[in-house]
């Protein structure tokens, strides 16, 4: 016996990986450095114990909806709630991607974009950067005119780079856009603007958010997407009946009404964002400006990749982009607690001495 082959389109295509090693400093995944807060741990305790564990979840996930459509002065038919801010991605690719359409990124830029949007049989159309990460509007416009992409995907902040896109360029994407634009603000609490605000039912644009990061609930996967309500009203068609469990609707329902608490992580980690940009400043390393919970910086010793392995021997861990396309020798860290960007800015002092000699 032997197994059928599986789809030709998925070629060798790995999964999505970021190392899971067992270490003392965690800095690879951009999570929250900080667990959520006590009471909210005590309330989602008490609202599991009332589940009708026999019964569906609202599928609707109507109160969650509601609270989140709040928070942000939309209508709650423009919220969308999945597993993660990647199923969302995943949801808008199989309404608006697949066969004979395509995609657009600018690289580089989130890995799961353009993943997700194979994974989907949507055809990729990669377009590059500014040496500054920022986008190119002219090269925007005409890649736009010559692809015609059903999806075209920014991220703001852009992960792995830290840079916001530009909120007027975000805006002329907007309107040039033959197809639906996509704003992954994953990072979007650290930043000084949304595109929330350029939101309008007769507007092809979709901002992306989650749980994952500011909100110290990675563990829940629950993301959600802002957008016009017939294109929530697709992403509900592909979506699969009861995707959200109950579990999870009440943990981001009791998430929401703590605004104020994720607020004041998200200063804190602006602070240590500051502190750590400094640091890495006084060590032979570039660093790019960031406006998000994660710095980009390149070494000046040694290839990235050795400084990342000397670091995992300190047991500090980092993400290793130095082999991603237009990242040469770059590695990025996660703002961590005071405590963690010590260990890992000590580390990588170390580290770069022992490499430099
Ligand atoms: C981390 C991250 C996400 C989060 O995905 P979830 O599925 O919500 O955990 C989405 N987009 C970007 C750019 C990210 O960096």
């Amino acid at each position: 016996m032997t197994l059928p082959e599986p789809r030709a389109d998925l070629g060798l295509r790995e999964g999505y990986h970021s190392a899971q090693v067992d270490v003392e400093v965690r800095l690879n995944t951009n999570e929250s450095p900080l667990p959520p807060p006590p009471g909210w741990v005590e309330q989602l305790r008490t609202a599991v114990a009332t589940i009708e564990y026999n019964r569906y979840p609202d599928r609707e996930a109507r109160q969650l909806r509601v609270a989140l459509a709040e928070l942000h002065n939309v209508a709650p038919e423009q919220v969308f709630c999945a597993n993660g801010s990647n199923e969302v991605l995943q949801s808008l690719c199989l309404a608006y991607g697949g066969a004979g359409r395509k995609a657009l990124t600018f690289e580089p830029t989130y890995a799961l974009h353009s993943h997700i949007a194979h994974l989907t049989g949507t055809a990729v159309v990669a377009a590059g950067r500014l040496d500054d990460f920022s986008l190119d509007r002219d090269l925007v416009l005409d890649v736009l005119r010559a692809e015609k992409p059903a999806v075209t995907f920014l991220c703001s902040p852009n992960n792995p780079t830290g840079n916001s896109e530009d909120r007027s360029l975000v805006k002329a994407v907007v309107d040039a856009a033959p197809g639906l634009v996509v704003v992954d603000e994953a990072y979007g609490q650290f930043a000084d603007w949304s595109a929330r605000d350029l939101l309008d039912d007769e507007v092809p644009l979709v901002v992306t958010r989650t749980f994952s990061k500011t909100w110290s609930m990675a563990a829940v996967r629950l993301g959600y997407a802002l957008a016009p309500a017939p294109v929530v009203a697709m992403l509900e068609r592909v979506a699969l009946p009861y995707h959200l469990d109950a579990i999870k609707q009440a943990a981001g329902l009791l998430a929401v009404a703590r605004v104020a608490e994720m607020e004041e992580r998200v200063g804190l980690v602006v602070r240590e964002r500051q502190r750590l940009i400094q640091g890495l400043g006084r060590l032979p390393v570039m660093v790019w400006p960031s406006q998000a919970n994660f710095v980009l910086f390149r070494p000046e010793v040694g290839p990235g990749s050795e400084v990342w392995q000397g670091l995992l021997e300190r047991s500090v861990l980092v993400r290793d982009t130095s082999s991603w396309p237009g990242l040469q020798g770059c590695l990025r860290v996660t703002v961590g607690t005071e405590a963690e960007n010590d260990r890992f800015l000590a580390a990588l002092g170390e580290v770069l001495r022992e490499v430099g000699k």
